[in-house]
């Protein structure tokens, strides 16, 4: 067999890999993901768990939070700059 052969060889068995491939996407019912871990859950839900959407829920607390806190900042940061340069 020559090299020209082999690669030819190759080439169609990556074809029927990458088709078999598809279709197996393609057989995957639709779903959707857990917003807290990513477990693929049904598509009318958002959470896979109770504790999951307490997890996600105290998440989004904090990061709320921690937004108020850096806008604060920065908002006594430019009062400071203003009394600093007048
Ligand atoms: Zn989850």
């Amino acid at each position: 067999m020559t090299d020209i052969e082999d690669l030819v060889d190759e080439i169609e068995e990556l074809k029927m890999e990458i088709d078999a491939l598809k279709k197996e996407v393609h057989e995957i019912p639709p779903h959707k993901h857990c917003l807290n871990c990513g477990v693929a859950i049904p598509p009318d839900k958002t959470f896979c768990s109770k504790k999951c959407e307490d997890e996600w829920n105290n998440m989004v607390k904090r990061k709320k939070k921690f937004t108020y806190i850096w806008l604060l900042f920065l908002g006594i940061l430019v009062i400071i700059l203003m009394f600093t340069f007048r």
